[in-house]
Formats: C-alpha cells, sequence, structure tokens
C-alpha cells in the first residue's frame, strides 16, 4: 500500500452501532476527492471501550486494509486516545472526526478544498447543532466563551476536535508532551494558517454521549488551566479588593467611635469575616491545588497511553 494522503482518526469509545455506517461514510466521501482509492486511510482509536467496538474494528480491517486499529490498554480519554491517533496518522493532511457521525464527514471534502488552496487548519465551526439537549448546548456557548476570554490564545468559539490539519501542524502538535490535553487550544497556540469551516452538527447516529457531567467539567478544567493564569491571580484581585474595604471598615469604626455617633457589636461582623474570608481563602488554595496537581502529572512523565493491540500496522 502507499503512503496515503489523508488520514481520518476517530477515537472509539463504544461506538459498535456506529463503527460500520462511519466507515461507509467515510468510503463514500474520500472517493471523492480526485485522489486514488488507497489514497486515505481511517484510523480508529479505541479508547478502553467495554462492547464490541474492538471486535468490529479488527473486521473492519480485514475487509478494508484502508482501516487502521488500534486498542489501547484502557479508557484514556477522547483527547489522549485522537493524540494517539495522530502518532499513527501517516497522512500529508490529517482529519479528526468524532466516530458517532455527528460531524458529518461530507464537510471534510470543504476541508481539503481549504487545505488545497494552501490552509494548514480547516476547522469546523458548529453553526448549528441538532438533537442535543439544551443544557448541553448552554454549557457549551458559555464555555467556548469562557475559554476564549481568560485565555491569551484566541481559541475560535463554537469550534470542537473537528477538523483537517497539515503535516506541518500534526508534528508540531506532536511536540507538545503536556499530559493534560485541550487539542483545540494546542492547535491554536501553534499557529500556521487557519480558517473555519461553518457546518451543521448532527444527532448522534446511535448510541448515547460518552460524556457525562463529571468529564466534561474535567474537560472544561483541563482547557482552563492548560491556556490560563486567570484563576490563579483572582486571589491577588480578591485580596487587593477585601484590603480595601477592611481598610474603609476600620475608618468607619474609627470615625464611628470617635464621635460617638455609633456603636459596633463585635459577634456577627466577627462571624461574617472569618466566615467570608475563610471561604475566599480555601477556594484559592483549591486552585492553586488544580495547577500544582498538574504540575505533579506532568513531572511524573508517565507516557500518555499504552497500546494493547494495533490491526494494519506491522
Ligand atoms: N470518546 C472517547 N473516549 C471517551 C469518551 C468519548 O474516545 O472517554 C469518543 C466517542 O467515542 C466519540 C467522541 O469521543 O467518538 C465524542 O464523544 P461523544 O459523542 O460521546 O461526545 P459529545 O459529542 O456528546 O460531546
Ligand atoms: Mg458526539
Amino acid at each position: 500500500m502507499n503512503k496515503p494522503i489523508f488520514t481520518i482518526i476517530a477515537p472509539v469509545h463504544n461506538e459498535e452501532l456506529v463503527l460500520a455506517e462511519l466507515h461507509r461514510r467515510i468510503a463514500e466521501v474520500m472517493s471523492q476527492t480526485g485522489e486514488a482509492a488507497d489514497s486515505w486511510e481511517l484510523v480508529l482509536v479505541n479508547d478502553g471501550s467495554s462492547d464490541r467496538s474492538g471486535e468490529i474494528m479488527a473486521e473492519l480491517n480485514r475487509q478494508d486494509p484502508r482501516v487502521k486499529g488500534i486498542s489501547l490498554s484502557r479508557n484514556f480519554g477522547f483527547q489522549v486516545a485522537v493524540t494517539c491517533g495522530l502518532d499513527h496518522a501517516q497522512g500529508d493532511a490529517v482529519i479528526l472526526i468524532d466516530a458517532d457521525l455527528q460531524d458529518p464527514p461530507e464537510v471534510i471534502l470543504q476541508m481539503i478544498e481549504k487545505w488545497r488552496e494552501g490552509y494548514d487548519v480547516a476547522y469546523g465551526v458548529r453553526g448549528e447543532r441538532a438533537g442535543e439537549t439544551w443544557f448541553k448546548k448552554t454549557s457549551a456557548s458559555y464555555f467556548y466563551r469562557l475559554i476564549h476570554s481568560i485565555t491569551s490564545v484566541k481559541i475560535p468559539v463554537d469550534t470542537g476536535d473537528f477538523r483537517l490539519m497539515d503535516r506541518k501542524v500534526v508534528n508540531a502538535i506532536r511536540r507538545l508532551p503536556e499530559k493534560h490535553r485541550f487539542l483545540r487550544g494546542m492547535v491554536s497556540w501553534v499557529g500556521f494558517r487557519q480558517i473555519g469551516v461553518v457546518y451543521k452538527r448532527h444527532p448522534r447516529f446511535a448510541g448515547e454521549t460518552k460524556f457525562t457531567l463529571r468529564k466534561m467539567v474535567k474537560f472544561a478544567t483541563d482547557a482552563i488551566t492548560s491556556f490560563s493564569y486567570v484563576p490563579l491571580q483572582l486571589a491577588t484581585w480578591a485580596g487587593f479588593g477585601i484590603a480595601g474595604l477592611g481598610l474603609l471598615a476600620i475608618l468607619v469604626v474609627i470615625i464611628g467611635r470617635l464621635s460617638g455617633a455609633a456603636e459596633f457589636r463585635g459577634q456577627a461582623t466577627t462571624l461574617v469575616a472569618v466566615l467570608f474570608l475563610g471561604g475566599i481563602q480555601l477556594v484559592c488554595l483549591g486552585i492553586l491545588g488544580e495547577y500544582l496537581g498538574r504540575i505533579y502529572d506532568e513531572v511524573k512523565g508517565r507516557p500518555l497511553y499504552l497500546i494493547q493491540q494495533r490491526w494494519g500496522y506491522d
């Protein structure tokens, strides 16, 4: 087999119901690129599925050698699964796509178009999202805007991981060894020529979302801590604010006492001040802890993922 021009990477976590359809749709779309039939490969990264996803991947590889499969030794999370795919991709242009067909593969053709025009990254912008809950859409929307406002890297809003990247971008990303990965931020960080492609996000083809609220919160904290110091600076600002307030209160008390205009009773005021400050201090400690824990993970220097089995690689 020749070296493929295009690599499509899809992370797979319990997606037995969608894999065959994913393969069919990708093959259909990739037959329209105007390149040879073996100009693409589909890299499926099995992120610790407990269903038949692994067996189906092996079966797809037997039927169609353009499909390659990698099974990780356990569930490492979506971002790490994609990273494993990037490490295995051979193409000159690499496309990331969710396995569940929420991102229509047809958009890949538009991305390839942009790539041929000379862009290094063509990222999908979710113009409309069908079949997702109100909560998911609102929280996602606020999340994108929060990230956008507190990070120095300009990460485009309403953009997921569905995107095409040129080989040089992929090589750049592979040089970023961080353990808590927020890929769309990392892609913005590396720069190069980037452009958005607006598309409509569809409902899942089958199965259910694998992103529990907990995973979403972890993802959001990873994103913020990887790309912003703002939470760390909150303590400084809160400190200035409260110290200012305290100074004001001292003046008020002194004047009140000297002029005899007001008498202050201690109990409640003290309690409020102590609890309020105690709360703020604990929150700040917690924020410090978030960063510290991540530094700890970096220092340990463990590998990002471990592979159990591969199909389509010698
Ligand atoms: N996924 C994964 N590991 C996980 C969770 C999800 O590889 O721990 C994959 C999943 O199989 C899918 C993609 O990540 O291909 C997006 O997940 P999902 O559709 O559940 O998320 P949503 O679209 O609801 O945000
Ligand atoms: Mg999905």
